[in-house]
């Protein structure tokens, strides 16, 4: 029998899920995050039923403060408190289950068959990347400035005041280099499986020099950025990010915001240069399309809501950026 690739079978698209797929801000529980999860499978599964193979990628901000917090809150020698990157992991295998799931449920019930896996993702950054000098990621809850003050001598921690909503601690953010779980992710897809990866960006880890040996680091991929590495990495025909705006918007939250269409990723370039998309949010959107359009012709990137998932892989909604 011939060999199938997973070219052969259909157009390849990885989703990034952006944290309002999960979770509602307020809506925390497990019941909750899982029927906001169902919500989201179902736009999943009206992808897969137009033929298209799935990779999904989705973030994990508030599931991984949650956990971390609650190791906290049990700390002592018999329930020591895991690390971040150790939450980390915990975070993608309690989505990916609750994503598994609720995608079988979809499946099922538009009469399709397909099994759906989740691989717990390990994404490589540099050691040298400047990231590590500056830690810009707010993670965990918000502390008054006293209570921060503490933290930090007490756990060497590094915390900056959030938007005047309180100290949050901050860890860095360095750029994916490589997913480390690229061929077992390959080899899912190519079986025919909806596959799940890069869960918050990935678990970040460093690699000793001349070694296999990989360890955990305190930091945060961006998982925009992480979804667009892995898109790159597969060779994948689309990159979807889902979010809760309609499209990445200039002069955003003005009078006169325009939400753009169709863009070329030279001209996405001009208005990051311009200051048009806030960092941390929107600007990692944006440069994660234009780096994976660039990547080889005939690539093409969308920024989306979920409800206009389907409508944005076929051009007709959303920001859409070609090279
Ligand atoms: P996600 O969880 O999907 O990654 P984020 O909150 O990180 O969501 O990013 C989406 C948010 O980016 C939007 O809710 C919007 O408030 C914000 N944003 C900032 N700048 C822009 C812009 N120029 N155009 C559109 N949205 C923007
Ligand atoms: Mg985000």
């Amino acid at each position: 029998m011939p060999e199938t690739k997973v070219s052969d079978m259909g157009q390849l698209v990885v989703i990034a899920l952006g944290g309002n797929a999960i979770a509602d801000r307020e809506q925390v529980r497990a019941e909750q995050q899982e029927e906001r999860v169902r919500r989201t499978a179902q736009a999943i599964v009206e992808i897969v039923a137009e033929g298209y193979r799935v990779c999904l990628a989705h973030g994990n901000g508030p599931q991984v403060g949650t956990i971390f917090l609650q190791q906290r809150a049990a700390d002592s020698d018999r329930t020591p408190a895991m690390p971040l990157d150790v939450c980390g992991a915990m975070s993608q295998g309690m989505i990916g289950y609750w994503l598994q799931q609720a995608l079988q449920e979809s499946l099922g019930r538009r009469g399709l068959r397909m099994p759906c896996a989740t691989v717990v993702t390990q994404t490589l950054v540099d050691p040298g990347d400047p990231a590590f000098q500056a830690p810009t990621k707010p993670i965990g809850p918000f502390y008054p400035r006293e209570e921060a003050e503490i933290l930090a001598r007490e756990s060497g921690y590094a915390f900056r005041e959030d938007a005047g909503r309180g100290y949050r601690r901050v860890v860095p953010s360095p750029l994916p280099v490589e997913i480390l779980e690229l061929p077992p992710v390959r080899q899912l897809l190519e079986a025919g499986c909806l596959v799940i990866a890069a869960g918050g960006g990935g678990i970040p880890v460093l690699r000793a020099p001349g070694s296999d040996r990989c360890q955990g680091v305190e930091a945060v991929v961006d998982k925009d950025r992480a979804a667009a590495k892995l898109a790159d990495q597969l060779e994948a025909d689309l990159l979807l990010i889902l979010t809760s705006v309609p499209a990445a918007a200039i002069r955003y939250g003005q009078t006169d915001q325009r939400d753009l269409g169709e863009v070329s990723s030279d001209e996405l370039a001009r208005y990051i240069r311009q200051g048009e998309f806030a960092p941390g949010s929107m600007l990692p959107k944006v440069e994660a399309c234009i780096a994976f359009v660039r990547g080889r012709q005939g690539r093409r990137a969308a920024i989306a809501t979920i409800e206009d998932a389907v409508a944005a892989l076929h051009g007709l909604k959303g920001t859409q950026v070609q090279a």
